[in-house]
């Protein structure tokens, strides 16, 4: 805040969430374009200055939607707005944020190559170094928490896909391109002939 006074200041939280409402718009379509969030599937958040999280709504199509589809929820993932509804995943966007006040951005998708992957492997994690394959996704921030502090940058759902954040979205969405590449790779290498 600049001190010039209440408009000052309202005109720059506005400038904050549409900065961050745009961000998550152009995220979207970044993963929508990859192919990572067919449908309604994905969610994707910011964490705004004052510790709230800006993030997707409940059923929005991530590559067609416009930054009205971005909401406001409470650090605990209650919708700032009573009545709206956020993401049905919101709470695990709420944890790593709880978690480690560094994360600005998460990004979360349901690739082909996650899916597949995650299902066919029986062990209980890929060997991309400490990317977490979980069982079931009832209560699943609660499943989630023992792991976090094994996995730095990411971790992978069994049938479901990634989670990964940064401190910022640029990061976490390169952070999710180098993951989703790796994920890639080892579909391809299954087709080769041993
Ligand atoms: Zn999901």
């Amino acid at each position: 805040m600049d001190g010039t006074g209440p408009a000052a200041s309202a005109g720059t939280l506005a400038d904050a969430w549409n900065a961050a409402a745009d961000e998550i718009v152009s995220a979207g379509r970044r993963m929508d374009g990859r192919g990572w969030v067919p449908a309604t599937a994905g969610n994707i958040s910011v964490r705004l200055a004052d510790g709230r999280i800006a993030i997707t709504r409940s059923g929005t199509h991530k590559g067609l939607m416009g930054p009205e589809a971005v909401m406001q929820v409470e650090p605990d993932g209650r919708a700032t707005v009573p009545g709206e509804r956020p993401s049905a995943e919101t709470l695990l966007h709420c944890q790593l944020y709880a978690r480690d006040p560094a994360i600005g951005a998460v990004v979360h998708g349901h690739s082909v190559a996650a899916t597949v992957l995650s299902m066919q492997d029986p062990a209980p994690a890929l060997e991309f170094s400490g990317y977490e394959l979980l069982k079931a996704f009832q209560g699943l921030a609660t499943i989630v928490e023992p792991h976090l502090e094994e996995c730095r940058l990411g971790y992978l759902i069994r049938g479901h896909g990634v989670y990964v954040w940064g401190p910022d979205m640029f990061t976490a969405l390169a952070r999710l391109e180098g993951l989703e590449f790796l994920l890639a790779c080892r579909l391809e290498e299954r087709k080769l002939p041993r």
